[in-house]
C-alpha cells in the first residue's frame, strides 16, 4: 500500500465514521517536514564537530535511507539494530528503519559485550549500524552475531576504517548518496511492531520490549502535553537520556510531532560539555537521568556560571535528590520536572507538576508535592497493591507494589521471555509506591531494594534524600545489610563532595527530626565513587555484593 490508500470506509452502521487512517512513525516526520521543515536539529557529532541541518534534510535523508534499507533486502518486521549515541545519522535511522516497516532495534552500548551479543543473537537482528567509537566492540561482536548480515558504519568514506575484521563493512552516507530520496512511506497496521528495547537486565538475561507504531504515536502525543513533557515548537530541547535507551524517553517523535528544535549531545555528556551546548544553542529544556544532573550543576556552581535560556529539566530514572531539585530552582531558575517510567511502559508514566489550587500554599508545601513522582499521565492507570493483590488505599501512607496498564504498556516481552506476568491485565512494576488521596504517586523503593527491618519497611529513596541534602554529600546510596535481630538495617554508602568533610557521626546526626527514628542508618561508609550501571543509574545490587560482610557497629 502507498499512502494515499487510508481511506478504508467504516462497514458497520455502528461503527463511527472517521477516517481509518493507521498511526504510523513515518507520519510524525513527514508532518515535521511539511510544517517546520525549516527548524534545526544540531548534533555533535562523534567526529567532535557541530552538525546542523532541518527536519527537512532528516526527511530526505530517511527516504534515501529507507531505499537503502530495501536494496539490502530489510523486510518487514526484520530487525535492524543501532549502537549509537544521540545524533542525526541515528534519527534518521529512528524513521528509516521503522518508517519502512522494519524493526528498529536500539542497543545499549553500554551493556558487557557478551550481553550485546546476546541481545543481537536474540532479536535475530539482520544489520548493524554503528557509531565509530563502537568499532573495536562490534569488531568483538561480529564473530558471535550469527544472524547479522553485514555492519554500517554511521560515517563518510573518509572516515571509514582502513583495515578491519568486521565482514561485509558499508559506509552509511555511500548509501545514502547511492539511494534517492523518492520513496513513499509504505501503509501498514498500526499494531506492527516498530522499536525493540531490551531492559538492562540487572538480574538474569535481558528481556525485549517491542513498541509498536501505535504505541509510540500515542505515547509520543500523551508524553507533549502541557501537564507532561509540554513539548512545544517554542523549545529547544535536548535529549540527554541516550536514544538507545526506552528511545530517549520519546524526544525523537514527540519534537519533531511539536517542531521543537532538537539538540543532541552525541557522547560527550559531562558537565562542561553540556553546558556549553545549552549556552551555544540557547537550549530551553533537557532530559536525563538525575547523575547527568549531578554533573551539570557541579559544573555550574564551581565555575560560577548561569543559565541563559535553560529553564527546565526532564528528570528519571531514578529518585531526584529534593536537595538538587532546590539548587537548581533557587540558584539557577531552572525548574526539574519528576518522571517516572520504565522501559516496559514506553517510558513514560507519571509527571509531578503543581494544579491552579496549589499555587497558594507555601514553597515548602509545593516543594513537597513536586518531590513526588507525579500523576499519571491520561493513557497510563495505576494501582497500588499488597502481597495478596488487595487494592491499597490512595492516603498518601499505604505503600505498595505499583500496578499500571495502558496502551503503552507491554503486554508480554518480545519471543514470550518469561518476565513479570500481568496480574489481571495489569503490569507489576517492581516499584513500591504510594498514592496521595490527589493521584500523586511517589516511590519509595524498587521492591528488590526496598531495606526489610524488623517486618517493616525501610525506604531507601527517603534516607538518601537525607544525605543528599547535606553541604558535603556529592552522591549517596542506602543498602539494608544483615543484622541478626532486625534481619537488615540501613547501611549508608556516601560519595563526599571534592574537598568537603564531614564524618559518620554528623551524617547521622543529621538524621534527628527528618525520618522516624529506626529509619536512621546504623553506619556509614565513605567511597571514592558508586557503581554505575548502563544507564547512568546506582547498581545497588553491585554495592551490595561488595558490602556484604559489613558488620554493623550495632551488631
Ligand atoms: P532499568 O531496569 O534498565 O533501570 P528502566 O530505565 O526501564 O530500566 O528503569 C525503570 C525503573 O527505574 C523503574 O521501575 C523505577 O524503579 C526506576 N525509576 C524510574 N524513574 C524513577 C523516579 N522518578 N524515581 C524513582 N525511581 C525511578
Amino acid at each position: 500500500m502507498t499512502s494515499d490508500n487510508f481511506h478504508d470506509l467504516p462497514k458497520s452502521p455502528t461503527m463511527g465514521q472517521m477516517m481509518n487512517q493507521p498511526m504510523l512513525i513515518s507520519s510524525i516526520i513527514e508532518h515535521a517536514d511539511r510544517h517546520f521543515g525549516n527548524r534545526e536539529i544540531v548534533s555533535r557529532r562523534v567526529e567532535g564537530d557541530i552538525h546542523r541541518y532541518t527536519y527537512r534534510d532528516c526527511h530526505k535523508r530517511a527516504r534515501q535511507m529507507a531505499n537503502a534499507l530495501g536494496k539490502l533486502g530489510v523486510a518487514m518486521g526484520d530487525r535492524v539494530a543501532t549502537l549509537a549515541w544521540n545524533g542525526y545519522r541515528h534519527l534518521e535511522l529512528y524513521y528509516a528503519i521503522s518508517g519502512s516497516g522494519a524493526v528498529l532495534h536500539t542497543i545499549n552500548p553500554r551493556l558487557h559485550a557478551e550481553q550485546i551479543a546476546y541481545i543481537a543473537d536474540h532479536a535475530e537482528d539482520t544489520y548493524v549500524f554503528f557509531d565509530l567509537t563502537f568499532l573495536n566492540l562490534v569488531e568483538t561482536l561480529a564473530g558471535h552475531c550469527t544472524s547479522v548480515k553485514g555492519y554500517i558504519a554511521m560515517t563518510d568514506r573518509a572516515r571509514m576504517p582502513a583495515e578491519t575484521s568486521i565482514p561485509n563493512l558499508m559506509c552509511y552516507e555511500d548509501l545514502i548518496e547511492s539511494n534517492s530520496d523518492r520513496y513513499a512511506w509504505p501503509v501498514f497496521d498500526e499494531n506492527s511492531a516498530s522499536t525493540l528495547c531490551y531492559t538492562s537486565g540487572t538480574t538474569g538475561h535481558p528481556k525485549g520490549v517491542l513498541y509498536s507504531h501505535r504505541s509510540t504515536v500515542l505515547h509520543a502525543y500523551a508524553s507533549s502535553l502541557p501537564d507532561a513533557l509540554n513539548v512545544s515548537g517554542r523549545e529547544v530541547l535536548m535529549p540527554v537520556v541516550p536514544m538507545f535507551h526506552v528511545n530517549a524517553w520519546g524526544f525523537p517523535y514527540s519534537a519533531p510531532l511539536s517542531g521543537a528544535k532538537l539538540v543532541l549531545p552525541g557522547s560527550m555528556l559531562d558537565g562542561h560539555s553540556l553546558y556549553e551546548l545549552i549556552e551555544q544553542e540557547n537550549v530551553t529544556a533537557s532530559a536525563g537521568v538525575p547523575t547527568v544532573w549531578l554533573g551539570l550543576l557541579n559544573h555550574v556552581e564551581r565555575n560560577s556560571l548561569g543559565f541563559t535560556s535553560f529553564r527546565r529539566i526532564v528528570i528519571g530514572g531514578s529518585a531526584c535528590p529534593p536537595a538538587m531539585m532546590k539548587s537548581f530552582r533557587e540558584k539557577y531558575e531552572v525548574q526539574l520536572l519528576h518522571t517516572w517510567g520504565m522501559t516496559e511502559m514506553s517510558p513514560l508514566g507519571t509527571v509531578c507538576t503543581l494544579q491552579s489550587h496549589h499555587a497558594l500554599l507555601p514553597q515548602s508545601e509545593q516543594d513537597a508535592i513536586l518531590e513526588k513522582q507525579g500523576h499519571a499521565i491520561y493513557g497510563v492507570d495505576m494501582k497500588i497493591v499488597d502481597d495478596e493483590g488487595t487494592e491499597l488505599a490512595w492516603d498518601g501512607v499505604a505503600c505498595g507494589h505499583l500496578l499500571v496498564r495502558g496502551p503503552w504498556v507491554v503486554a508480554s516481552y518480545f519471543k514470550g521471555e518469561a518476565g513479570a506476568a500481568l496480574q489481571d491485565g495489569w503490569f507489576p512494576t517492581g516499584d513500591v509506591a504510594t498514592i496521595d488521596p490527589e493521584g500523586y504517586m511517589q516511590i519509595t523503593d524498587r521492591s528488590k531494594d526496598v531495606i526489610k527491618s524488623g517486618g517493616e519497611w525501610i525506604g531507601s529513596i527517603e534516607i538518601e534524600n537525607v544525605a543528599m541534602a547535606h553541604p558535603a554529600v556529592h552522591q549517596a546510596a542506602c543498602i539494608g545489610v544483615f543484622h541478626p535481630k532486625w534481619d537488615e538495617r540501613p547501611l549508608l554508602v556516601v560519595v563526599r563532595k571534592a574537598d568537603a568533610r564531614v564524618t559518620r557521626d554528623e551524617l547521622i546526626q543529621s538524621y534527628t527530626g527528618k525520618v522516624a527514628k529506626w529509619w536512621t542508618p546504623d553506619d556509614v561508609v565513605f567511597v571514592d565513587a558508586l557503581p554505575v550501571g548502563a544507564t547512568g543509574k546506582i547498581l545497588k545490587n553491585e554495592i551490595r555484593k561488595q558490602l556484604r560482610h559489613h558488620k554493623l557497629p550495632s551488631v
